[in-house]
C-alpha cells in the first residue's frame, strides 16, 4: 500500500527541554516575537523559562500576549504586523492550541505583507513563513506535531488550514508546563486528544504508521479520562505526563489522516454554544462509533475492545462527561450548518462516507428538540 509519511518537526521532550537545548533559539535569529495568551503562559513556568533562556542567548524579544482562544485571522494579521515593525526573525508560540496555531499564522501573515486576514486560506503564491519554535503548555491538540492551524475567520466560523507553511521548526514538549492546567482544561484537553486518536484510527485515510500513534493512545487517554471524571480531582503527575505524550501520538495520527466528522461538526458547538474544543467534538464521538460499527466492523469493535466497553456503555460514559443537555438547535440553524458541509475532507473521510445528508441527521437527533421537525 502507498504511504506518505512526512513530519518535518524536531521535537525536543523531556523535564527542562527549554533550559537544556539553548542553542536552538540562537538557531533562527537573534530578534523574535514570543505569541502567547493572557496568563498560562506564565502560569505554567515556560514564559519565565524562555525569557531566561533568550536573556542567555542574547536573543531580543518582544511579547506579543493577547492571543485569545480560537485565535481569529484579523488578529493574528494585525500580530504579523507587529513582528514586522519589530523587525524579528522568529516567531516562539507559547501557549495551548490556540496560541500555537496563533503562532503558526502569524509567522505567514509576518512573511506576506500584502495577505488579507481570510486570504491565508486560498493564496496560492505566499513567501515562506518566519521559523516558528513551538512550546506547549496543553496535553490535547497535538498543535506541536501538525502542519495544521485552526484559526476562525471574519465570519466567525473556525476554519483550518493545513500544509508546508505550518509545520514549527522545533516544539518543546515538557510537560512541567501543563501541571498548572485547571481540572476543567485538563480533562476537555484530554477528550480533544482522545478525539483525535479515535478519528484517526476509523479514518478511511488510517494506515499502519497513523495507526501505530492512534493506538497507542486510545486506551490510556480514555482511562484518564474517565478516571478524572469519576474522581473529579486532577490526576497524579505521572498520569499528567502520560497524557500529554497521548496528545503528541494523537497528534501525529491526525496528521496522517486528518480527522472524522465530530472535528467538523464540532466547531459549530464551540462557535455557537461556547462548548471547549474537545468537548464539542466529543459530542459526535458515540454516533462515530454507532456508524463505524455498520461501515468498519472490525476497526470499532477494535476500539471497543481497547475501551473494554460495549457501544452502550461508551454512549453512556461519554453523555455523562459531554453535558450537551441544554444545546438546542432550530431547523433552519441545522440546515444552515449543513451548508457548510458540502464536500469536507473530514467528511469523506469518515466511515461510509459522511455526507451533509447524515449531518443533518446527526445534528437533528441530538439537537432538534421539537419533535417533528426533522424533516
Ligand atoms: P486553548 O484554547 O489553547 O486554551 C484553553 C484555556 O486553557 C485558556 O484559557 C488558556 O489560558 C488555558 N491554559 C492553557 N494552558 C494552560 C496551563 N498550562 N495552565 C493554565 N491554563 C492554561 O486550548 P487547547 O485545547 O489547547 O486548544 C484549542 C484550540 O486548538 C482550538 O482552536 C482548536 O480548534 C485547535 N486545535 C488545533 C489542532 C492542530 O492540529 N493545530 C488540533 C486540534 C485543535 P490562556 O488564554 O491564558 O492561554
Ligand atoms: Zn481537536
Amino acid at each position: 500500500m502507498f504511504s506518505d509519511y512526512y513530519m518535518p518537526v524536531r521535537v525536543l521532550s523531556g523535564k527542562d527541554a527549554v533550559l537544556v537545548n539553548k542553542t536552538v533559539f540562537t538557531k533562527y535569529g537573534s530578534k523574535c516575537l514570543i505569541v502567547c495568551g493572557k496568563s498560562s503562559a506564565a502560569s505554567s513556568g515556560a514564559l519565565d523559562d524562555i525569557k531566561k533562556v533568550l536573556n542567555e542567548c542574547e536573543v531580543e524579544c518582544t511579547v506579543f500576549d493577547s492571543v485569545t482562544q480560537n485565535p481569529r485571522t484579523a488578529d493574528c494579521l494585525n500580530a504579523g504586523q507587529v513582528a514586522r515593525d519589530f523587525g524579528v526573525e522568529y516567531i516562539i508560540g507559547i501557549g495551548g492550541g490556540s496560541q500555537l496555531d496563533a503562532a503558526k499564522a502569524i509567522a505567514v501573515y509576518a512573511a506576506n505583507k500584502f495577505l488579507s486576514a481570510d486570504g491565508i486560506y486560498s493564496e496560492e503564491s505566499m513567501l515562506p513563513p518566519l521559523p516558528v519554535i513551538l512550546v506547549g503548555t496543553t496535553s490535547g491538540t497535538g498543535s506541536e506535531v501538525t502542519g495544521i492551524s485552526v484559526l476562525t475567520n471574519e465570519s466567525g466560523r473556525k476554519k483550518s488550514v493545513s500544509g508546508e507553511n505550518y509545520y514549527a521548526k522545533v516544539s518543546f514538549a515538557d510537560p512541567k508546563y501543563t501541571y498548572s492546567m485547571p481540572f476543567g482544561v485538563t480533562v476537555s484537553t484530554a477528550i480533544d486528544a482522545f478525539c483525535h486518536a479515535v478519528e484517526s484510527m476509523l479514518s478511511n485515510k488510517a494506515g499502519e504508521q497513523s495507526k501505530m500513534c492512534s493506538v497507542r493512545a486510545v486506551a490510556p487517554l480514555w482511562k484518564a479520562i474517565t478516571e478524572m471524571h469519576a474522581s473529579n480531582e486532577l490526576p497524579d503527575k505521572a498520569t499528567r505526563d502520560e497524557l500529554y505524550s497521548c496528545s503528541l501520538f494523537a497528534g501525529l495520527a491526525i496528521n496522517l489522516t486528518g480527522t472524522c466528522y465530530p472535528h467538523t461538526l464540532g466547531y459549530t458547538l464551540t462557535e455557537d454554544y461556547g462548548l471547549p474544543h474537545g468537548m464539542a467534538c466529543a459530542a459526535f464521538l458515540p454516533s462515530l462509533i454507532k456508524r463505524a460499527l455498520e461501515y468498519k466492523n472490525a476497526e470499532a469493535a477494535e476500539f471497543l475492545s481497547m475501551i473494554n466497553m460495549n457501544y452502550p456503555e461508551f454512549e453512556r460514559t461519554v453523555f455523562s462527561i459531554v453535558d450537551i443537555k441544554d444545546i438546542s438547535m432550530t431547523k433552519e440553524q441545522i440546515n444552515s450548518y449543513c451548508e457548510r458541509c458540502q464536500s469536507v475532507k473530514n467528511f469523506i473521510n469518515s466511515p461510509g462516507g459522511f455526507t451533509a445528508a447524515d449531518a443533518k441527521a446527526v445534528l437533528s437527533e441530538l439537537f432538534l428538540k421539537n419533535e417533528g421537525e426533522e424533516n
